[in-house]
């Protein structure tokens, strides 16, 4: 089947919808997502959504800046960073206005607490920024903007699985999709599309993200020859269940949490002074990890020291219920403890993409370092690199990152669509998917999906986790080539065209295995640490020679490297210390 709009988005999370209720103001709009929308990822967001509105005590957008490009260690891009906190103000006051359900403060004003490496003044001490609707902000953003998106007559394509995207030398055309209740493929033929399909955590396996995290549009857009920026800093966050990576948020530490190690000490005594447990999340995770090796972990039913607690026993029962009952809510259901009387046994969790598709602050999609771009391709949200989180993301900055960039994007596709046409449309434009999904319903059955799941995730959590070394990271590199070769003997056994939920998996699984190659290569390249990315063999930052993002491009078993320049115009790079 086929179908025309003149804007197309990918994916129903916060950017996507955000992008959509933009762009459908003026542009024939249609959304297209594999998930239910109000289902995508950005439903868990529990901690909050940063702006300097100072209504608890003063704040300003530049200190919001100053920690932003801080946390990213001096490799956010910075009049980037600049926008994302000068407009997250008005669009926070949007999305209330549009009737987003915030906590309160008692004079009515939207509540605000405080959250990892937010500060007064440029680092003076914790501040209250993060606006929150108790631990169910991502809900309330879904919720708000799915009903507005409804309200503007935005063309819903629910449970469709984007398999190709259509690109013309340099101009993109549109994208192909399955349907997932039919099997049927459709054709989409736009003036713009832009893709907002999130995260990637799955490529791990302690990971907070939810299974659909799989990283389709970065995996569909570089096989079509777009390079991948900045793919070596992925954020692991310090407070997943132990054993499961389900988050427990960092707004626990906001309120009053302390994180403690087997003999009862807080343990970011040591490694944050400052800041304590508000410290950013790599060096948390980091400092975890430490503590673990040194011996000061807790025994776990493996038998080996491997987590720590954090402690929300001291915030109280009352404030628990009040401003964290998801999270109460969870460690009842998955631990059987309640936060208010046990300290919760915690480690990090696969959490957040600081690298992405490569966008410049409009949203569109670059094509190399150059700053040349594509036509009519955009990208917003987890799965865009704009850079705003540079080499890791402070807590709360990635739902402002989505609504913020999101908006943006939307209106320049609407701009971008009244003077863009139709590109053209071959016959053949779904031939491609349409013959890989024939591959995998014939042929012998050779490997099995769920093994090399499990082994991607197994070699990236070892090899390409919170602390690397080069050695093995070129172990992880030649280990994925295997597995990806090995993937092409997998064959799906269900035939079935109705909900094949199997397919889907599958094509996951594809979409996986080539983010975690590029990622694997991309870190292996940067010989030194900064901010989420921690080499043993190279323990500083060096500036000098790696004060750059890195672009891979994806050439089959092939890649190629390049790099573009950061923007320093506000701040020069500091040793970063807490
Ligand atoms: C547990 C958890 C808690 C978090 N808490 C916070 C927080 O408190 N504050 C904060 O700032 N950040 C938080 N984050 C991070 C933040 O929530 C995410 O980065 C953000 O929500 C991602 O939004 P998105 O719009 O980019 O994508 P998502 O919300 O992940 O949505 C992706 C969309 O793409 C669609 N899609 C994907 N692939 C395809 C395909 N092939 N075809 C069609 N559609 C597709 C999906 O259906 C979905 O609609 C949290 C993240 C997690 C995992």
């Amino acid at each position: 089947m086929k179908h025309h709009y003149e804007a197309i988005i990918v994916g129903a999370g916060g950017a996507g919808l955000y992008a959509a209720l933009e762009a459908s103001k003026t542009a024939k709009t249609a959304v297209l997502s594999k998930l239910y929308p109000v289902r995508s990822h950005t439903g868990t967001a529990q901690g909050g959504i940063g702006a300097a509105l100072g209504n608890v005590e003063e704040d300003r957008p530049e200190w919001h800046a100053f920690d932003t490009i801080k946390g990213g260690d001096y490799l956010t891009d910075q009049k980037a960073a600049q926008i994302l906190v000068e407009e997250a103000v008005e669009a926070v006051y949007h999305l209330e206005n549009l009737g987003l359900p915030f906590s309160r403060t008692s004079e009515g004003k939207i509540d605000q607490r405080r959250f990892g490496g937010h500060t007064r003044n440029f680092g003076e001490a914790p501040v209250r920024r993060s606006c929150y609707a108790a631990d169910r902000t991502g809900h309330m953003i879904l919720q708000t903007l799915y009903q507005q998106c409804i309200k503007n007559k935005v063309a819903f394509f629910d449970e469709f699985f984007v398999l190709d995207v259509l690109i013309d030398g340099k101009k993109c055309n549109g994208v192909v999709a399955m349907e997932l209740a039919t099997g049927e493929i459709h054709t989409f033929q736009s003036k713009a599309v832009l893709f907002a399909t999130g995260g990637f955590g799955r490529i791990y396996r302690i990971t907070s993200n939810a299974y659909a995290s799989t990283g389709d549009a970065p995996a569909v857009l570089a096989r079509a020859g777009v390079p991948m920026e900045d793919m070596e800093f992925f954020q692991f966050h310090p407070t997943g269940i132990y054993g499961m990576g389900i988050l427990i948020t960092e707004a626990v530490r906001g309120e009053g949490g302390v994180l403690l190690n087997r003999n009862g000490d807080r343990l970011m005594e040591e490694y944050a002074p400052a800041l304590l447990d508000l410290a950013p999340r790599d060096l948390i995770s980091r400092a975890i990890i430490t503590e673990i090796k040194k011996g000061n972990g807790i025994r776990g039913d493996k038998k080996i020291d491997d987590y720590v607690y954090l402690d929300a026993t001291r915030i109280g029962k009352e404030v628990i219920e009040k401003k964290l009952p998801d999270i109460a809510g969870f460690c009842r259901t998955y631990l059987g403890i309640d936060p208010a009387e046990k300290p919760i046994p915690v480690q990090p969790t696969a959490h957040y993409a600081m690298g992405g598709i490569p966008t410049d602050i409009m949203g569109r999609v670059l094509a190399s370092g150059g700053g040349d771009i594509y036509e009519g391709l955009y990208a917003a949200g987890e799965c865009a690199c704009i850079s705003v989180h540079g080499a890791n993301r402070l807590g709360t900055n990635s739902l402002v990152d989505l609504i913020v960039y999101g908006r943006r994007a939307g209106a320049e596709m609407a701009r971008f669509v009244k003077e863009a046409d139709f590109g053209s449309m071959p016959a053949s434009a779904d031939e491609q998917a349409r013959k890989k999904i024939n591959a995998l319903f014939t042929g012998k059955k050779g490997k099995s999906r769920g093994d090399i799941a499990t082994r991607m995730q197994e070699i990236m959590m070892e090899k390409v986790g919170v602390f690397r070394t080069g050695e093995e990271m070129k172990r992880a590199i030649t280990d994925i080539r295997r597995i990806r070769e090995e993937f092409n003997d997998v064959r799906v056994e269900d035939t079935g065209k109705r909900f094949n939920t199997e397919l889907l998996e599958v094509l996951e699984l594809e979409n996986l295995l080539d983010i975690a190659y590029l990622t694997a290569v991309a870190a292996k390249n940067r010989t030194e640490t900064r901010g989420a990315h921690s080499r043993m063999d190279f323990p500083e930052r060096d500036d000098k020679k790696w004060l750059k993002h890195s672009l891979i491009w994806l050439d089959g078993e092939k890649y190629k490297i390049g790099y573009r320049d950061v923007d320093i115009s506000l701040y020069k790079p500091k040793a970063r210390t807490y």
